[in-house]
């Protein structure tokens, strides 16, 4: 089969692969699309982990073609999901329930082999059904959704409260969908980029606003009584970790969510901190949220009609990350056939 291996930074390639005998507990899933992460990018450019040589790709739904001879949940057929973190269970971290801070975390697409190929086998435990007449595509969906619902956990926003999203990419878009079914009252949405003001705007949102400009804040301020009780930053930018800090008031709470590069960093007026009692909170992964994730997908709970999807063919895998690192699309999928 072809696949994308990743071998070291700046080297990814399309390469003829032999898949290995299934275990018992595992199956062998046709991949049917898998979405590029802003993480892929940081992978490709050596700012992230990866254990090369590795196939990536870790938001991925497909066909089950085959299961091992022990598993009882799913056959052939099934259309799934796949959560690609697999935790280890036992370290110390696991054993108190925190499986997102494993510290023998496998992930699919990053220490072993992912979705960027034509098929994967994966552990049965890490799939998740979708119904039948699911659009596989969106399935690609499961994965960065699932992780905004732990950045929701995190948000803990409460009904009527003012929520600020910085960044209207993926996560953005997904991040203010959740804020609106937790109950949020005004939400605002915030980003320098036109081409994804016009798509947040097809959303349920009240206000979506220029990041890059200046009045943004104060327009914000005005409608809020100072800032926002919650503000969610959603582009891994240090400039939208600043703007984030800006756009909140006395008591709020602030979601750091996206990942940035190893050397972003900003900065924090403390005497403010501490004057307006911030809560300064992050979020890795998806404990436990996977199977709401694909609830809400099956559910047609998220609106991924107005996302603009680029899709390129597996060998086309380049273009696939240079359309992520340029935000070209809200979402870059990669389908193998
Ligand atoms: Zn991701
Ligand atoms: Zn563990």
């Amino acid at each position: 089969m072809k696949a994308a291996q990743f071998n070291k930074p700046h080297d990814l390639q399309v390469v003829e692969r032999r898949l290995r005998a299934l275990s018992g507990d595992e199956v062998l899933v046709q991949i049917a699309a898998c979405g590029v992460c802003g993480t892929d990018v940081h992978i490709f450019a050596g700012e992230a982990h990866a254990r090369p040589p590795v196939i990536l790709g870790h938001e991925f739904a497909g066909t089950i073609i085959e299961a091992g001879n022990q598993v009882r949940e799913l056959r052939a057929g099934d259309r799934v999901a796949v959560d690609p973190n697999i935790a280890c269970g036992g370290c110390y971290y696991c054993r108190r329930g925190q499986v997102n801070f494993c510290e023998n975390l496998r992930a699919l697409g990053v220490d072993i082999d992912g979705g960027f190929a034509e098929f994967t086998i994966t552990p049965a435990k890490q799939c998740y059904k979708l119904p039948e007449d699911f659009a596989l595509e969106f399935g690609a969906f499961a994965e960065p959704l699932s992780c905004c619902l732990r950045g929701l956990e995190r948000a803990a926003i409460q009904p009527g409260q003012s929520v600020a999203i910085v960044g209207a990419g993926n996560i953005g878009l997904l991040m203010l969908q959740l804020a609106r079914l937790a109950g949020a009252g005004l939400i605002f949405v915030l980003d320098p980029l036109e081409s994804k003001r016009a798509i947040a705007t097809q959303l349920v949102v009240d206000f979506v606003l220029d990041a890059s400009h200046p009045q943004a804040v104060q327009e914000i301020a005005e409608r809020t009584h100072g800032g926002c009780d919650v503000v969610i930053e959603c582009a891994g930018k240090a400039e939208a970790a600043e703007l984030a800090l800006a756009l909140t008031k006395r008591g709020s709470r602030v979601v750091l969510f996206g990942l940035a590069a190893p050397a972003a960093y900003a900065r924090l007026y403390l005497q403010t901190a501490f004057l307006k009692e911030l809560t300064i909170l992050s979020s890795i992964l998806n404990p436990f949220t996977f199977h709401r994730a694909v609830d809400l997908l099956a559910q047609g709970k998220i609106n991924l009609a107005p996302f603009s999807l680029n899709r390129f063919v597996l060998e086309k895998i380049g273009d696939a990350l240079e359309s992520t690192r340029r935000s070209a699309a809200v979402k870059t999928l990669v389908i193998p056939d």
